[in-house]
């Protein structure tokens, strides 16, 4: 027992058991369950319905298409199929199931209302090609919606059809763009932190962008004065930088403070800033994106405003935008009559009221259920309660960041508190212990582990994001464990660099699985 672990849950120092026990006859080890893959158990006339007589006889008309050789399908009875897909849910980590730390993934409880709300058979049977009369409540939920994340950002305008983060960035980039074309000015240049995520110097480059990194300073934050003298070249008449692509909070889980002053820069030479807000989380009903200068930014529905995801479910990007920017936004998009019936305007309607909208970022409205889910959620918390989702997630992680920086080397830690989550490396583990180790531990211990090897600015990166929705018991158990596994890294403990030792599986050939995976399968 001690103080950070009440219950008397008792770290092991060593591994016992897990590689010494017997061999069983099935391959199972209590309830981990071997599982085959389904065209290995399955066989050829075994089905899970009747049917209704003899096959009618093949269609005549399709000649020397008809196939001459079994389809190959394994056939399986009902029961069968139920447990292979139950007994494989069960090989999985979920929300639902525990803690689940993985850094600038947002893995948060889903309130069941959402779930009970998107479920709702006027939202969820409904059909995006349905005549607009008869959707009059879903297009007053996706009104509503934009509505409340205008005012949460103090921004101009919202485009709600992206479907997740990246697709959000890439809807700035081409709003940004189309602002730029219509003054007559081709630039080339995005600049993008060395602290931004992976996606923002993707996009830049899938929408055709040059990417330029920006360094980071020994605080973790954007080099203001690296990238104002990258601004400065060639004067503001003839910069070539369409857009600086900003992370706040960053990846390093750290308050861009000068964003605001990176805007003005930004401005002066007819640049655009698009902000990553992934991270809105950490901010939401505290800070408003638009009063720091921002032009375009996409907020993560799935993370800040409920949502499953993480394997789960779609995402949901909507992209808030500046004045400047909204007469670029893309089709379609819910217009409020004054009557109070609202219609969407689409491409063929565009003619003279938005004539400069860059395209369309999907084929219909955007993700329904991720719309409802945020609405449910954002009414549901009010303003106090929104207030207390951006304060909980932050102390949260500062709550992790200071019961572990004894332990582990937190690359930022002098700096002050973090936002929404704690970076530490791997500096001082024993010679041949890493990351990689104490995150397959962590394995054992029942978690799944944290993000790893993310932000690149840091060496042997562990970024842990706990949420605002885990309790004091959970993050002290979740503490507890992490103690334990830095303990056995520094001092070079043989049994962590060989965990998991309980997982169904032992440690994997990442790198091969992922230079040669096998994706399909041959008959034996
Ligand atoms: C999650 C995330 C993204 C990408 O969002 P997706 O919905 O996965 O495309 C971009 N930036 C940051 C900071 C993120 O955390």
């Amino acid at each position: 027992m001690n103080d950070l672990n009440p219950a008397g849950w008792r770290p092991a120092m060593g591994v016992v058991g897990a590689d010494e026990a017997p061999a069983t006859f099935t391959g199972n080890r209590a309830l981990q369950l071997e599982e085959p893959l389904l065209f290995e158990i399955g066989e050829l006339g075994r089905c899970g319905v009747d049917f209704d007589g003899e096959a009618s006889a093949p269609m005549p008309e399709l000649g020397a298409f008809l196939r001459a050789a079994p389809v190959d399908l394994p056939g399986l009875s009902e029961p069968e199929a139920v447990r292979h897909y139950t007994r494989l849910s069960r090989q999985n980590y979920a929300i639902d199931l525990g803690l689940f730390p993985l850094g600038s993934c947002t893995m948060k409880h889903n309130p069941r209302l959402d779930e009970k709300v998107a479920r709702m058979p006027g939202f969820a049977d409904i059909h995006p090609l349905q005549p607009v009369q008869t959707v009059q409540g879903a297009l007053k939920v996706i009104n509503e919606l934009a509505h409340w994340l205008i005012t949460l950002t103090g921004m101009h305008g919202v485009a709600m059809t992206p479907k997740a983060g990246a697709h959000g960035e890439l809807c700035g980039l081409l709003c940004i763009r189309a602002a730029l074309e219509a003054r007559g000015d081709a630039r080339q240049v995005v600049l993008v932190p060395e602290s931004a995520h992976g996606t923002n110097p993707a996009t830049a480059a899938f929408a055709g962008y040059r990417v330029e990194t920006i360094p980071a300073t020994p605080a973790g934050r954007v080099d203001r004065a690296a990238l104002e003298a990258r601004l400065g070249v060639g004067g503001p008449e003839h910069s070539d930088v369409a857009a600086v692509m900003i992370t706040n909070p960053n990846t390093c889980g750290l308050f861009e403070s000068e964003l605001k002053a990176i805007a003005d820069a930004v401005h002066a030479v007819g640049a655009f800033v698009y902000c990553d807000g992934a991270n809105f989380n950490a901010i939401v009903g505290r800070v408003r994106p638009g009063d720091l200068g921002v032009d375009a930014m996409h907020i993560n529905l799935h993370k800040t405003f409920s949502t499953p995801h993480g394997g789960g479910g779609p995402g949901s990007g909507p992209v808030v935008l500046s004045e400047a920017l909204c007469p670029f936004g893309p089709l379609p998009f819910s217009e409020l009559h004054a009557d109070g019936h609202l219609t969407l305007v689409e491409e063929e309607t565009a003619g003279e009221r938005h004539p400069q909208a860059f395209g369309r970022m999907s084929a219909f409205h955007g993700q329904m259920g991720m719309f409802t889910r945020a609405l449910a959620y954002i009414l549901s918390h009010g303003a106090d309660g929104l207030l207390q989702v951006s304060g909980d997630a932050v102390l949260n992680a500062n709550y992790i960041l200071r019961s572990l920086d004894d332990v582990l080397d937190a690359p930022f830690g002098a700096a002050g508190p973090c936002m929404h989550e704690a970076l530490f490396s791997d500096a001082g583990f024993a010679e041949g212990f890493s990351t990689l180790d104490l995150a397959k531990g962590l394995i054992d211990e029942g978690f799944h582990p944290m993000t790893v090897y993310f932000p690149l600015v840091v060496h042997g990166a562990m970024l842990i994001e706990p949420t605002e929705t885990e309790s004091k018991a959970a993050l002290d158990q979740f503490i507890g464990a992490m103690r334990s596994l830095a303990e056995r890294g520094k001092a070079g403990d043989p049994a962590l660099k060989s965990a998991p030792h309980f997982a169904p599986r032992r440690r994997l050939d990442e790198t091969l699985a992922a230079r040669k995976p096998k994706l399909t399968w041959a008959k034996g």
